[in-house]
């Protein structure tokens, strides 16, 4: 048993303890993220080259992946623009010719050599007359670097200084140390889903005997990551409300009734429903962490108005976040009508706020004679005190991170969370990111979106949007313009996808690569943008809107500015408001109903969804143009989804934004980042199964101290020394 014990601490200690691994080797690995024994150990292979499932340079199937086995006949360096180099190797073997081209890896022209025998291992397709390879994996089958033993021969990323042959051995030198470790998988589940053991699965994801093999190994450490993961979450979650005495709501007092009453139009089924499992769940005096997902003018803000007339009837007090000062600003005036006929009291503090004013407001919520406060991040300063918070609500809360989201809850006594989003969170990847969080969705908008039509617009067509932009303008209706950042980094990713299709296919798991305008926020604005914007907001002007009235608005400007800006949209003192994508978020303005977006292959598809989303939300038909100079079909058939979909996760999935979990969470230190081998879009049943086995585990045993789950519960708080999710929550 100690030798058990020992060989399970081992895995945490530093990386210089395998064998190989010099001091100078270390710093190397360093750079990879690997520090210890473990990280080696779960360094795991990319791909694998299948040396049993051969075929010949005859043999190989166009449009088929397969490994062949061969003699280099010559290797050219060649340089066909300045900054893109590439090899191309003839490998031959006794049946015919493979032209290997490997971009941008200059040095395989040192490393291989005319006389070497290898094995190559990708795609073959057909061009100018030969049988190619682009890409493959190239693996020498002599001198030092051949693999030791077997025909299933790992592929692990590498570095410029370690090279996979290398990393191969620090793996196997890593794996001895790691003989004997303790399983924590409890053997219930082991036996559930027919896993092999930890120390199986470590050696045979390194070195299987078989692709089948290396598949099981797979399964079985996917599902303890997710587990491990669900585990650490939820005891998380459990710890918010520990010690506390979380409020059991009043829910049909006459501030609730008042406000009913007050709402000028019915509820839709699915807010109906959505404002019961709330309430429900708010009645009950236990700590909620609920997630209401609703695609962009769903209507979820009138559902959280109910939330909010809870904690004021019960005696509590809530706060609001919003990300941005104009959402701040636009729900005290949508919402604040609804409060006053409710008898809510209200007010809204931002980074604006006058000093004088905002020290009167923090009296009145630190007395407990303010309901609710709605603000931006000026809500989490220190001096923003309520007497008695009992409900945080927290709009676009993707915008917010993990910290400023347990600030906002630390300043109440466990009180019930309620988070809104319009990001496409699919169940399985919210479940994934926040263990325990309940979601409701609300799946359809109360008018009918239909009426909004979506077109994808060559430049030189770009014409016809305006015209149908100053039909709208005729009856008396509104236009946005919106222009993309461009930013110094788009232009130099765009140069990159200039050089060609090459690029796309260095992405490991096959992924195509859209230039993409990354927003987080318009304070990101380079000077240039808004010089672009401006420029545009003055053409429009000058010519095509010269008898309207235009205005621009960017994240730029002071935010007073920002204020009049969009309240003189609102009251269409200004028809045509040119704007960057500072109006992305909840902005609602029900007259708007045409919008132009240029250059609108620049952005994500996913974007361009929450953007269209100020359009169409009042009575009257909307719509909406993309306008693209692309000449890429890629980038103009990405675009086309957006007409005949309307839904914000169907897109993102088209979009493949879902490859990067961390960052639809505008957080990329959320829980995803603990996920090596499970992808939360492909492994969704994976995801379910470990939830809810996590949860029942969690039943028994809430802090996982029963003796069989000892090793279960030191991997868990392992985690949580490795990623501090949620710190403070
Ligand atoms: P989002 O979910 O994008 O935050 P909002 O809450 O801003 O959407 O609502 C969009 C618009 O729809 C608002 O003008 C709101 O007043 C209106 N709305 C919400 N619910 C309904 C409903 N049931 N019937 C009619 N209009 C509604
Ligand atoms: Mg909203």
């Amino acid at each position: 048993m100690p030798d058990r014990l020992q060989a399970t601490l081992g895995l945490d200690e530093p990386v210089s303890r395998v064998r190989l691994v010099s001091p100078a080797r270390a710093k190397a690995l360093e750079k990879l993220g690997i520090r210890t024994v473990r990280g080696l150990i779960t360094h795991f292979p990319r791909r694998y080259i299948d040396l049993s499932a051969r075929e010949t340079a005859a043999s190989a199937r166009i449009g088929e992946s397969c490994t062949i086995e061969g003699v280099i006949h010559d290797v050219k360096l060649k340089r066909p623009k300045p900054r893109l180099t590439l090899v191309e190797i003839g490998v031959t073997d006794s049946t015919g010719v493979v032209i290997v081209t490997a971009f941008r890896q200059p040095w395989l022209a040192e490393q291989l050599s005319a006389g070497m025998r290898v094995a190559i291992a990708g795609k073959i397709e057909f061009n100018y007359g030969f049988k190619r390879m682009v890409n493959p994996q190239i693996l020498p089958l002599e001198g030092s670097d051949a693999p030791a033993h077997g025909l299933v021969i790992p592929v692990h990323p590498a570095g410029e200084k370690v090279t996979p042959a290398l990393m191969r051995r620090f793996v196997s030198n890593a794996l001895e140390l790691a003989e004997g470790v303790l399983d924590p998988m409890p053997l219930e589940l082991r036996v559930k889903y027919r896993l092999v053991s930890r120390q199986v699965a470590f050696r045979a994801i390194h070195f299987p005997e078989s692709l089948a093999e290396a598949h099981e190994a797979r399964r079985r450490l996917a599902y303890e990551e997710v587990l491990l993961l669900e585990l650490h979450l939820m005891q998380q979650g459990a710890a918010r409300s520990r010690g506390h005495v979380p409020t059991a709501h009043e829910i049909a007092g006459p501030r609730m009734q008042a406000l009913d009453a007050a709402i000028p139009f019915t509820l839709t089924d699915e807010q109906q429903q959505a404002r019961l499992d709330i309430l429900g769940e708010m009645a009950q005096p236990h700590a909620m962490s609920r997630m209401l997902l609703g695609d962009v003018g769903t209507g979820k803000t009138v559902v959280a108005a109910f939330a909010i007339a809870a904690a004021a009837d019960t005696g509590g007090q809530a706060l609001l976040l919003a990300p941005t000062e104009v959402l701040a600003q636009q729900h005290e005036r949508s919402l604040g009508k609804l409060f006053d006929a409710a008898g809510i009291t209200h007010a809204v503090l931002t980074g604006s706020t006058l000093e004088s004013e905002r020290a009167e407001l923090l009296s009145r919520l630190a007395a407990g004679s303010l309901d609710v406060l709605i603000g931006t991040h000026a809500l989490l300063e220190d001096d923003v005190r309520p007497s008695n918070l009992t409900l945080a609500v927290i709009d676009e809360q993707q915008r917010f991170g993990v910290a400023q989201r347990a600030k906002l809850l630390a300043k109440g006594d466990a009180p019930d969370a309620l988070f809104l989003t319009a990001t496409p969170i699919p169940r399985t990847l919210a479940l994934a990111l926040f263990g325990n969080l309940t979601l409701t969705y609300l799946k359809h908008r109360p008018h009918d979106a239909a009426r909004r039509t979506t077109r994808v617009l060559a430049k030189s067509e770009r014409g016809y949007a305006y015209d149908a932009a100053r039909e709208a303008l005729g009856r008396g209706e509104q236009v946005y313009v919106v222009c993309p950042l461009v930013g110094k980094d788009t232009q130099e990713r765009d140069a990159m996808a200039g050089e060609g299709a090459a690029a796309s296919r260095e992405e490991p798991d096959g992924g195509a690569y859209h230039p993409m305008v990354a927003i987080e926020d318009d304070a990101d604005l380079e000077h240039d943008d808004v010089a672009a914007a401006t420029r545009e907001a003055e053409m429009l002007q000058g010519s095509t809107f010269f008898d309207w009235r235009v205005e621009l608005l960017h994240g730029g400007l002071p935010s007073s500015e920002k204020q009049q800006v969009m309240q003189r949209f609102h009251d269409n003192e200004t028809q045509v408001l040119v704007a960057t994508t500072v109006i992305e978020v909840g902005v609602d303005v029900p007259n708007a109903t045409v919008m132009i977006v240029e250059d609108a292959d620049r952005f994500g598809l996913s974007q361009l969804h929450q953007l269209r989303g100020r359009v169409g939300r009042g009575e009257k038909s909307a719509q909406v143009f993309l306008v693209s100079a692309s000449k890429q079909d890629v980038a103009l058939e990405r675009l086309r989804a957006m007409e005949t979909c309307d839904d914000g996760f169907e897109l993102a999935r088209i979009d493949l934004s879902l490859r990067r979990e961390g960052d639809i969470l505008g957080n990329r230190q959320s829980g995803a980042s603990v996920l090596k081998l499970v992808n939360v879009v492909r492994d969704g049943g994976l995801i379910e199964a470990a939830h809810a086995d996590a949860r029942e585990l969690l039943e028994n045993d809430p802090d996982l101290d029963a003796a069989d789950h000892a090793a279960l519960g030191r991997e868990v708080r392992l985690l949580l020394g490795a990623t501090r999710v949620g710190e403070g929550g």
